[in-house]
């Protein structure tokens, strides 16, 4: 393989980025990787924290400077933002905005990612848990069409007047929670503050099995440069508050991923995306 090494993350709001995968990002910077963001909307319809001065008619502006902050202290200089309208959480009427990403037509965004897949030449991609984590449509939708433009950057069916050349990256993973980490924290959270929404979640249903994960990236080098770029995302509420400063330092210490292509026939977990390339 060429001796630069190329990642190409796909994420559907500022944020998802940085408290999903900033660990990964931020390691993978430090060993040289060439790395780009892509960012399919500007996250406007958000909940607003407390303390910060966004409106909702700024709060798109406002998300896309800090993920250019957070993502300038993880290291990672290149960003893509698509600039489809943020489709709000599951049954809400945001969803039914047309501009929202979910109402996109879905070979336009296809035929942008793949676009974008030739111009970067990545070896590796990453994007969201196709399960949306809490469900949210713009995280499912951005784990599905990340997929598909996957497989057919290399087809040269597809788009064949694209003026980039075809590239057919190595890798694709998701990132996921092991349900196994998820069950500590909501015990947690059980015990210590038991009226919040969160601690009637039923853990059993949550994140991804613990014996499916296919990789486990030690970033424990990263830990004060995440928690540093997750404070750039000032008006969302950060999901590092939820626990205790040592307990969230201990969970921050590795990121979990799904390995999709090429597939995992079990075996040992993988500890570096970019073995065998
Ligand atoms: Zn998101």
């Amino acid at each position: 393989m060429a001796s630069q090494k190329r990642l190409l993350g796909v994420f559907a709001h500022p944020d998802d980025e940085t408290f999903g995968s900033g660990g990964t990002l931020a390691r993978y910077v430090s060993e040289g990787v060439d790395i780009t963001v892509v960012c399919a909307t500007r996250g406007e319809v958000g909940e607003i924290t407390l303390g910060s001065k966004a409106t909702p008619e700024t709060l798109g502006a406002v998300r896309e400077a800090e993920i250019r902050l957070a993502l300038n202290v993880l290291g990672v200089q290149s960003l893509v933002i698509l600039g489809y309208r943020d489709s709000g959480m599951m049954g809400s009427e945001d969803n039914k905005n047309p501009s929202a990403f979910i109402n996109a037509p879905i070979l336009e965004v296809i035929e942008r990612l793949v676009e974008i897949i030739r111009k970067c030449r990545p070896h590796v991609m990453v994007t969201m848990d196709p399960s949306g984590g809490y469900g949210h449509p713009d995280h499912i939708r951005v784990a599905e069409l990340t997929t598909h433009a996957f497989k057919v950057a290399g087809d040269p069916s597809f788009m064949s007047r694209c003026a980039e050349e075809l590239w057919s990256p190595n890798k694709l993973y998701y990132h996921v929670f092991p349900r196994s980490r998820l069950i500590h924290w909501l015990k947690y959270i059980q015990e210590t503050d038991p009226s919040r929404d969160i601690a009637r979640l039923n853990p059993n249903t949550l994140g991804t099995a613990d014996d499916e994960i296919t990789t486990v990236l030690d970033v424990s080098n990263f830990v004060e440069l995440k928690i540093h770029a997750a404070q750039h995302h000032h008006s969302q509420r950060s999901p590092f508050t939820i626990l205790p400063q040592d307990l969230m330092r201990e969970v921050l210490c590795k990121d979990f991923w799904l390995r999709i292509e090429p597939h995992w026939d079990g075996g040992e977990v993988e500890t570096d995306m970019f073995a065998g390339l």
